[in-house]
């Protein structure tokens, strides 16, 4: 079967590889001249699976408000007058409900874990390098009483066979001396060893080179601009490349993994996916004597570090407020200040390469997977936060989806009616 995957971020190049082990015809269509340029580009790198939990819980919307009066608040929400935004907040308050938060974190978990799962298969058979470590993830809290609700939440994972062990303040020290010189009062910290760093983008070349040897033809410089639908069924997209000519790419099925820009695509054509975009900012700097080896997560300030070999990473700020990726040069000096405060002797953090980026975001948080309401058109996007972490199980579970009609474990794939 020919199969178009639409995007080439770090979910549409896994993508185009499971379905190209899979048996299939492959090619890739992308509007940039090479792999993971947008979202996946330069994000906080952790493949967080201790962390598998959606942004809509009970808490979110106190976080959301203090998000409208204060600039410097790492969740900010701006609101706009546009229908989608607003329709998106309602589908999030409904994801806040304890019941929902549960099932939420339950896909995620089980999600994530497959995740790991193929990424470490992938790098050990193909011998990828993307600057990738294993040294696990720390998160560090200041307030005490958001820790104790963490190490609750920290349980349900746990039930997953997820390991995450509780410290207090020096535990987290001796875990990462990096630590030492903190300017934050830790109250306590949860350690997840297994979980792992890398660079998406380096991931995503590496991968996407290994699809071209295999047989999987990318097409570049090259934007969708709508679907070619007859009798409800997609045969293909119209497209236009770097000289403005445009022209018909014609497949018998068609897999959306476009991010973002999933919802201005389809919804031309009727669908109305619930996504919406939250952007998000990180720095790059060289890695100093005092950069941690462990990846961090601040949980007070939702910023994570994440040492890349050579580099320090530092990513976080949630705003929902539009489609820009626009450095606002405050927000950027705000992440430096943090990252001074955290680890002191990170590195040349003044000389930061700043970056910003679009979360597309699912209310709940879990992907939307599967089929849509258009025959031969597929969904593998809306990560949200965790693109990284679910790219190579979300490719699975779709593979094995397209090839099988189900997907390789309970997970609420869409079947072409919820969206
Ligand atoms: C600040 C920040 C920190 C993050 N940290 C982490 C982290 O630590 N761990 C983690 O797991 N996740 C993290 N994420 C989330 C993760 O980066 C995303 O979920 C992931 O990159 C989404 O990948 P994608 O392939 O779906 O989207 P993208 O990478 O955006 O790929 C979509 C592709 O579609 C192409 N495209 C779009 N429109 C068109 C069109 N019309 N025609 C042709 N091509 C088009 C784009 O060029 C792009 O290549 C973070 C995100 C941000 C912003």
């Amino acid at each position: 079967m020919h199969i178009l995957v639409l995007g080439a971020g770090v979910v549409g190049t896994t993508t185009a590889w499971y379905l190209r082990q899979a048996g299939h015809t492959v090619s890739v269509v992308d509007r940039q001249s090479g792999p993971a340029m947008e979202t996946s580009f330069a994000n906080g790198g952790q493949i967080s699976v201790s962390h598998a939990g959606p942004w809509a819980s009970p808490r979110a919307p106190a976080i959301g408000l203090r998000g409208l009066f204060d600039a410097s608040a790492p969740v900010r929400f701006s609101p706009t007058a546009n229908h989608r935004q607003w329709r998106w907040m309602g589908s999030f308050l409904r994801e806040c409900l304890p019941g929902r938060v549960r099932r939420n974190t339950d896909a995620l978990a089980r999600l994530a874990i497959s995740s790991h799962a193929e990424l470490r298969s992938l790098r050990n058979t193909l011998g990828l390098e993307y600057d990738g470590s294993s040294s696990g993830i720390l998160h560090v809290f200041s307030d005490r009483r958001e820790y104790e609700r963490a190490r609750e939440r920290a349980q349900w994972l746990a039930a997953h066979g997820i390991r995450i062990e509780a410290c207090d303040a020096p535990g987290c020290v001796a875990i990462e001396p990096a630590l030492t010189g903190s300017r934050r009062a830790l109250a306590g910290g949860l350690h997840a060893p297994d979980d792992e760093v890398g660079d998406a983008h380096h991931f995503t070349v590496a991968l996407a080179a290994a699809c071209v040897e295999a047989g999987v033809t990318f097409h570049f410089e090259t934007t969708v601009e709508s679907l070619d639908i007859h009798d409800n069924s997609v045969r293909g997209v119209a497209v236009r490349d770097a000289r403005g000519v445009r022209g018909l790419l014609c497949a018998e099925q068609v897999v959306c993994a476009l991010g973002t820009h999933t919802r201005q695509l389809v919804e031309q054509h009727g669908p109305r996916p619930a996504l919406y975009p939250i952007k998000g900012y990180s720095i790059t700097f060289p890695a100093g004597p005092g950069a941690p080896r462990v990846s961090l997560t601040d949980e007070e300030h939702r910023i994570v570090v994440s040492r890349l070999g050579n580099r320090v990473r530092v990513a976080g700020m949630a705003e929902l407020g539009g489609h820009t990726v626009t450095l606002e040069p405050e927000r950027v000096e705000l992440l430096k200040r943090l990252t001074r405060e955290l680890c002191p002797d990170a590195g040349d953090v003044d000389n930061a390469e700043p970056w910003a980026g679009l979360r597309p975001c699912t209310p709940g948080n879990v992907p939307m997977i599967g089929r849509s309401r258009i025959d031969g058109l597929w969904y593998n996007t809306g990560h949200g936060s965790l693109g990284w972490t679910l790219a190579c199980g979300s490719a699975m579970v779709l593979t094995t989806l397209m090839n099988t009609g189900r997907p390789a474990f309970d997970f609420p794939v869409l079947t072409g009616r919820r969206h």
